[in-house]
């Protein structure tokens, strides 16, 4: 932005204290704001140093370029330095007393002279006030205010030749200054406002109040310590009026009132690009167009935080009245009259800096993105930054903003987030039940295979006598007896060695068997009533997986079995063989009775049972569980016991990995 070429950018981002509340977005009046990954950063190119955004953020993130130790090493240098002090100082620096005291601080701080801005106010409103008298030039805006002489350069540059050619009071001073005290003379600029730094290379240096403030501290300098003493000359007259809003139109001394409307005053960021729009498009026709980016100068982002507008106001009406009551005003005109040898003609180059503005589709798209399908959706709600969605979206385009700012869209995102959060914790939920379930499985496998193993031996021992008796005994009535003995033990052992199957740790012994031939094994194995159907459904890629048989064998024995004892009445059991590349499903199904809901949770459990004693174990399925574990694979089961759910009947599903060691 800058016209003076030391500095290239005038406003940053303190990263650290950004908390992206995108209010520094919406006070850009060029959006030279961009928020990139959550941050905030000012595009130099596009900032015209208003301040805005400095004024507003409250964690004081944004700051300025800051100059003063820069001032002090030329205090330092020897050089002769001319302190130029902007009018509004009299808002500011109110609680000081008399002005002659600041002067007097401002002094001791080092300055050669201490010199008013506002009596290059009055050399820049003659020159105003000509041209409007000679009605030369249609239309002029006021070029005083430097945001906006940027603003129109970078973003309305068709206005360009509208800027009044004059230089700012600053510079009309400083020139004067050069011109009274000596070419050698180096001038401060001091005031309200942070894009004078970069407006002309005829100023070293400008300071804001704030930062002439941090002087007097660092340098410890108060206002009782010093000596009043009064400006040096030339000494302003009307000029003092300057910063207040209007203020430019006092010092020419035209009367702005309703009659007039050839003149319009505009000022804060709304209403100055409000009135150069209009301006631009035609609606606006006057002659004289005052505009200034804060409200007033007064209200600058270099003035202390939390001013009162009117206050503040009232304060530099107030001084400027002074001023002109003891105004020499001969010595004034001698002044004025000297300062007409100073060239203050200005020119200005218009640099578009405005962005292309993309097509309606690539805009549609990033609203469509943000959630915002049609009209209804555009809540223009404003939480970006942004006045409305579109503009929004065309800055996302433009690579200015992200989707994230966008309020609504981040609580869609959130609410989203949550609804994922709430699924996987019910499935972590599951997944602690099943695990708690196969915990208890493996403490009742533990508890079981230590009895039988206890039991086995004295089984065998009762088996082996009472069998022998059985052999020598010749009493028809004992016989009877032992061979129930003899039957029952035997019965004990097969409950026994099913628990060790249970429980048993002994290994896989994997090996590839063809499945399709495998299950219609199993089918054979077991005895299938006249009354039942069975039907073998198989559709598999690949036939062959890695597994122990034998043991197997017993899992599906078992389902088969179950299945057809759950059809007393005859029915149907289908078998299902399907495959993924990594893995088979193998599913056992029967139309028989099923399994009443709160029963299913119980089928794992060694013992569970429903059948009469001496028919069920309760081992058949804890059985097939641990097999089908140690292959690494699950078995789940559904089942319908209830004729209102629909057609009964249970199905268990087994998945195995192809193989179980990879
Ligand atoms: P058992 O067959 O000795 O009772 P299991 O462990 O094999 O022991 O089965 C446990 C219980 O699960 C059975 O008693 C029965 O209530 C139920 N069950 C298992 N499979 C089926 C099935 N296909 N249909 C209905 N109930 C079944
Ligand atoms: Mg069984």
């Amino acid at each position: 932005m800058a016209h003076n070429s030391k500095y290239k950018q005038l406003v940053f981002t303190v990263k650290d204290r950004c908390r992206v509340c995108y209010t520094c977005v919406r006070e850009c009046p060029v959006k030279a704001i961009k928020i990139i990954n959550g941050q905030a950063e000012v595009i130099s190119e596009r900032c015209i140093g208003c301040g805005n955004c400095v004024r507003v953020c409250s964690q004081e993130a944004k700051v300025y370029l800051k100059l003063t130790d820069e001032v002090t090493g030329l205090l330092k240098s020897g050089k002769p330095v001319a302190a130029c002090l902007a009018p509004s100082f009299a808002a500011e620096f109110h609680s000081v007393g008399d002005y002659r005291r600041l002067v007097g601080m401002v002094r001791a701080l080092g300055f050669t002279y201490v010199t008013e801005v506002a009596f290059g106010a009055d050399m820049v409103a003659r020159s105003y006030r000509q041209k409007y008298d000679d009605g030369t030039q249609k239309g002029v805006i006021s070029s005083d205010c430097p945001a906006i002489v940027y603003y129109v350069e970078h973003f309305q540059p068709d206005l360009i030749d509208h800027l009044a050619p004059y230089v700012s009071p600053m510079v009309a001073a400083s020139r004067y200054l050069k011109h009274r005290y000596g070419s050698e003379l180096e001038v401060v600029f001091i005031g309200p406002c942070i894009a004078k730094k970069a407006e002309s290379d005829d100023i070293h240096y400008a300071l804001t109040f704030c930062e002439l403030r941090e002087m007097f501290a660092k340098a410890g300098i108060n206002p009782e310590d010093v000596e009043p003493s009064e400006f040096d000359p030339p000494h302003a007259a009307r000029g003092a009026i300057f910063p207040v809003s209007h203020g430019m139109l006092q010092n020419m001394e035209i009367a702005d009132d309703l009659t007039r409307v050839d003149v319009v005053v505009a000022e804060g960021r709304r209403n100055f690009m409000d009135a150069l729009n209009e301006y631009s498009k035609g609606t606006l026709k006057v002659n004289h167009l005052e505009l200034l980016c804060c409200e007033g100068c007064i209200m600058g982002p270099g003035m202390s935080k939390n001013g009162n507008k009117y206050h503040r106001r009232a304060l530099v009406s107030a001084y400027a009245e002074e001023k002109m009551k003891k105004l020499n005003v001969e010595e004034w005109e001698n002044e004025m009259e000297c300062a007409k040898e100073i060239d203050l003609c200005n020119s200005f180059v218009a640099r578009d800096r405005r962005l292309v503005s993309p097509s309606n589709d690539k805009v549609a798209e990033v609203l469509f993105q943000m959630g915002k399908n049609d009209p209804s959706d555009y809540l223009n709600c404003g939480a970006c930054g942004y006045d409305s969605c579109i503009e929004h979206a065309i800055a996302i385009v433009q690579g200015l903003a992200e989707n994230e700012m966008c309020l609504p869209y981040s609580i869609e995102k959130l609410h989203q987030s949550v609804e994922k959060l709430n699924i996987s914790n019910r499935e972590l939920n599951k997944a602690r039940e099943a695990l708690k379930q196969s915990e208890k499985l493996a403490h009742m496998g533990q508890l079981s295979a230590g009895i039988a193993h206890e039991l086995n031996n004295p089984l065998g021992v009762i088996t082996m006598y009472s069998n022998l008796i059985l052999d020598e005994t010749t009493d028809e009535n004992l016989k009877g007896d032992l061979q129930l003995i003899v039957e029952q033990t035997e019965r004990c052992r097969k409950i026994v060695g099913g628990l060790l199957n249970f429980a048993r740790k002994n290994q896989v012994r994997l090996a590839e068997t063809h499945l399709e031939k495998f299950i219609t094994r199993s089918l054979q194995s077991v005895v299938v009533p006249q009354s039942v159907e069975i039907r073998l459904d198989v559709d598999l890629k690949d036939p062959y997986l890695f597994m122990d048989a034998d043991q197997m064998m017993q899992v599906f024995n078992n389902l088969e079995k179950n299945a057809i004892e759950a059809m007393p009445n005859g029915g149907v059991l289908s078998l299902k063989l399907r495959d993924k590349p990594n893995e088979v499903i193998v599913s056992v199904s029967d139309t028989g009775t099923g399994i009443a809901k709160e029963n299913i949770e119980k089928l794992f459990t060694p013992f569970f049972t429903t059948k009469e004693v001496g028919k069920g174990t309760g081992l058949g399925l804890p059985l097939c569980y641990g097999i089908v574990k140690m292959h690494k694979g699950k078995i789940t089961v559904h089942s319908n016991a209830e004729p209102k759910d629909g057609p009964l009947g249970t199905s268990f599903v087994i998945t195995l990995p192809r193989n179980p060691e990879n």
